[in-house]
């Protein structure tokens, strides 16, 4: 306490015009303020208040802005982004066998997931983006990128029961995981690791009981794509006599730290083996449909309450990492395609872009709100332009007007990492330039043989 009363924090949000805590009661502050103290937010409320109670290191005033939760991104491959329109317009078995297995075989090392991952995450904090889940190789690579421009991440190994770049023979996929788990050791906590189970078609079962396990006796999330595709569950049920979501249950594998990927193709039964065993799942809706996968049930999965985030996929099947589209679509395909404008409201789709994917990732005590005890993740998005004028519902705007694009500052851990649209402590024009300097060699390999 100071000799005027305040109490001395690191960091006051104040005046924003618009706080949207997306807690449980969905609390609004109008204007608001957010004050932090090592990465850890200590109030939320009226601004008059807080300004009266604190004195920060740093004050922000953000007249014309809102304050919402960090955007959480389910579901990324993010070094994929250096695939970005390598191969469009084709469908999913052909794309990933036929353009980006051969692709990630000739370049996917180390430092191309390095390189690939800081692109990525470069696009999603300007976006508001502050938390990623990550399935990938090489993810000590990605880890380092998350690390070195300050997001909060969950990086999934790559598992499957054929070669990958990073374990050229499966029979060494134990190993591989193991030295991937003992780097995590010397890493900041708002990482941590995962395992990320391809899909119930290129593991077998045994891989996926074992991987889960190591998940289980790690206290780590599980990751897997599920019935992605019509295909798939063909493929599985005339493999296994049932469908992934049943052969996944029958397995152990399914419980409230795994994440199901896609999740399109379930019937009603499914959808309720998924709430039942507490499943998160990630809606990953433009890929979905640019690789015309199908349509989730995804008003059925609000229903039944199942833990929904919003995911990207990679780049390479999305084109973009961009959260405010997926918002706005999600809010959009799903009254269209169920023919009820009622479904999948703003209020839903943000609260699945934020808190529904910290539940999903099993990181619902720690971010998603912005509520007391919760880590700073916070992003102000600049609303004094004409797309967004006049302003009648913050919620609505955000999800049907805004763009990523009207992000303007962004923190995590109460450290802004991105200020006045500019990411900090990073040469963006320089991983740019290798990026350009990387996909000359790709271009050239694949499309001039
Ligand atoms: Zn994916």
């Amino acid at each position: 306490m100071r000799s005027d009363g305040k109490i001395p924090v690191d960091g006051l949000l104040t005046r924003a015009d618009h706080v949207l805590t997306c807690d449980a009661s969905f609390r609004v502050f109008s204007p608001g303020a957010v004050a932090f103290h090592r990465g850890t937010i200590v109030a939320v409320g009226p601004c008059s208040e807080l300004e009266e109670r604190y004195a920060a290191k740093e004050t922000w005033s953000l007249q014309g802005h809102l304050l919402l939760p960090g955007l959480v991104n389910t579901h990324v491959h993010a070094a994929m982004s250096l695939f970005r329109g390598v191969g469009d317009d084709l469908p999913l078995h052909h794309w990933l066998h036929e353009r980006i297995f051969p692709a990630e075989s000739r370049f996917v090392r180390p430092q191309f997931v390095h390189l690939g991952t800081l692109l990525s995450c470069v696009e999603m904090v300007l976006g508001g983006t502050t938390t990623f889940c990550d399935g990938y190789f090489f993810e000590e690579s990605a880890a380092d990128a998350a690390e070195r421009i300050g997001m909060r991440a969950v990086l999934g190994q790559g598992v499957l029961n054929f070669p990958t770049p990073d374990v050229p023979d499966p029979a060494r996929i134990a190993d591989r995981v193991a030295a991937f788990l003992e780097s995590f050791s010397r890493r900041p906590s708002r990482l941590t690791p995962s395992l990320f189970c391809h899909a119930p078609y290129s593991c077998t079962p045994e891989t996926l009981q074992w991987a889960k396990d190591l998940c289980r006796d790690h206290g780590l999330l599980f990751q897997i794509h599920v019935s992605e595709t019509a295909w798939e569950v063909q493929e599985i049920q005339s493999r296994y006599g049932r469908s992934p979501v049943r052969l996944l249950k029958d397995l152990g594998i399914l419980d409230k730290r795994t994440l199901c990927a896609h999740a399109v193709w379930v019937d009603e039964e499914e959808i309720q083996i998924l709430a039942q065993t507490r499943a998160g799942v990630s809606h990953s809706l433009e890929s979905n449909l640019k690789l015309a996968s199908g349509i989730a049930p995804l008003p059925a999965m609000i229903g039944a309450g199942i833990p929904i985030g919003l995911g990207t996929d990679g780049c390479a099947s999305n084109n973009d990492l961009d959260l405010f589209s997926e918002m706005s679509l999600a809010a959009k395909i799903h009254k269209a395609a169920f023919d009820d404008p009622t479904v999948c409201s703003a209020r839903q789709v943000l609260l699945m872009a934020t808190q529904g994917g910290a539940r999903a990732l099993g990181l619902g005590g720690i971010i998603g709100s912005l509520e007391v005890g919760k880590r700073a993740d916070l992003v102000a998005v600049d609303m004094d332009q004409a797309h967004l004028t006049p302003l009648y519902d913050p919620v609505s705007h955000l999800v049907y007007a805004a763009r990523s694009s009207d992000v303007r500052h962004v923190w995590v851990d109460g450290v802004p990492i991105v200020r006045d649209g500019t990411v900090q402590n990073l040469d963006v024009s320089q991983v740019l330039g290798e990026a350009r300097t990387l996909a000359r060699k790709i271009r050239t390999a694949l499309f001039q043989p």
